[in-house]
């Protein structure tokens, strides 16, 4: 099939992220990746900055994790995790207790970063429920967040970007507090944390737990708010008997330099969900780690089970893939990797400072944010990446990196430039 055929039967029959069916809108086919690179049907190849969507960490292509793989294939691909185990499931959940905060003792495997959402909101319902206070249904979240795309993870999106009003009559009510105005370095104001206080006693009685991001916003605006916040919510939620959920999905493995970022502020949440990075980009994999006491209780309650169990549970492949990863992330001296990725990043996004477009330029460890005054049009902004030689997907007035952690100061240096360069074209 020639390119110009891929792209008429894509745009006439497949959904892509978050698009309409039948729009002209610029989609470029890809052939290969290999390291950094994506090599597009055209020939050109292109330096990536999005670790397509935080995953990517090791690049494309590379060789121990294809290995992982092809050996795993050539035992078995899947088998069903119902009353069947495997040695990648349990190496896996056991090498993902070691690197978490030691209170989490038990993993459940989802298959994508929504439903390990899905899972955390489960078990917290559960695990009121065998508590004997059943109306401890609801979750206290921040606005600005981002949690998924399924029903329940979509209740504690942010309320605007996640289009509540269109779903209102499906979408479950949540409590909202806004997003943290703390930066991350500084300290927690009182007020911030004095209304979340005030939201939580008021409806303590509904609420199962709080859930966030911890340290980093993501796709709700790529904001780095302040660990003492975040020390802050883990007390409340201990005062007031609540539990406390972080979504690493994005966070976690390393990027913000920390293997998770509860760790900028050293605390251990009550359930954790990640998913992203941990198959190092090679296949859908997510995971909800949870504590003794939370699954102890679960058990002894109503109906005594946990009530989830997809049908690609624990994949052997993706576990596979996760394991290969994890080795390769460890196996290296991570947290110098990343401290020189942001500096480069720092070194290289700091030019954008000075535009007048630019209202904001922030780093922190693998993630470069250079936020414009105005929203960016995507038809006029992508194209212009590509001819730059770089992949970079901004949303809204975010121009953002999280390149591949095995991207080279050279190749980091190039990237920065091309995104200075298309910033200050877009300025003019
Ligand atoms: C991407 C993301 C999700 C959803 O993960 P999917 O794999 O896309 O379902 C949930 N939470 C956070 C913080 C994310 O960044």
């Amino acid at each position: 099939m020639d390119a110009q055929q891929l792209l008429a039967l894509d745009n006439a029959h497949v959904w892509h992220p978050y698009s309409a069916i039948g729009v002209a809108q610029s989609i470029f086919p890809v052939a290969s990746a290999n390291g950094v690179y994506l090599k597009l049907v055209d020939g050109r190849e292109l330096i990536d900055g999005m670790s397509s969507w935080w995953s990517a960490i090791h690049g494309y292509n590379h060789p121990e994790m294809n290995r992982a793989l092809q050996a795993q294939i050539e035992k078995m691909s899947h088998v069903m995790f119902g009353g069947l185990t495997h040695e990648p499931a349990v190496m896996l959940a056991s090498r993902l207790i070691e690197l978490t905060p030691v209170p989490l003792q038990t993993v459940f495997f989802a298959d994508s970063g929504s439903v390990a959402v899905e899972v955390a909101m489960k078990m917290a319902i559960q695990y009121w429920h065998a508590k004997g206070s059943p109306a401890k249904q609801r979750f206290l979240t921040l606005r600005n967040g981002y949690h998924g795309d399924t029903f329940g993870a979509m209740s504690v999106c942010d309320p605007v970007s996640g289009m509540h009003s269109l779903f209102s009559d499906v979408l479950t009510e949540q409590y909202f507090v806004d997003a943290p105005a703390c930066q991350f370095g500084g300290m927690s104001g009182d007020e911030g944390i004095a209304r979340l206080k005030q939201r939580l006693e008021r409806h303590v009685d509904n609420i199962a737990a709080i859930i966030l991001e911890p340290i980093v916003q993501a796709t709700g605006g790529m904001s780095f708010y302040s660990a003492d916040y975040l020390r802050r919510v883990r007390t409340l939620c201990d005062e007031h008997e609540v539990l406390l959920i972080c979504d690493e999905i994005a966070t976690g493995f390393g990027r913000t330099g920390k293997m998770f970022a509860c760790e900028h502020a050293d605390i251990s949440p009550d359930i954790m969900c990640v998913g992203k990075a941990l198959t190092g980009g090679y296949l859908s994999l997510a995971a909800t780690l949870t504590t003794e006491n939370i699954s102890a209780t679960i058990r002894e309650g109503e109906p005594g089970l946990f009530m989830h169990g997809p049908t690609f549970m624990a994949n052997p492949l993706a576990c596979s893939a996760a394991l290969a990863s994890l080795k390769l992330l460890t196996d290296s001296n991570w947290p110098l990797n990343i401290a020189r990725i942001e500096a480069g990043l720092e070194k290289g996004l700091s030019p954008c400072r000075a535009l007048s477009v630019v209202a904001n330029v922030r780093v922190l460890g693998g993630i470069g944010v250079v936020e414009l005054n105005h929203r960016v049009d995507m038809e006029v902004v992508q194209p212009l990446f590509v001819e730059q030689g770089v992949w970079v997907r901004p949303f809204g007035k975010l121009v953002y990196l999280m390149p591949p952690y095995v991207i080279s100061d050279h190749e980091l240096a190039e990237l920065t430039a091309a995104v200075g360069r298309v910033v200050e074209s877009v300025s003019a």
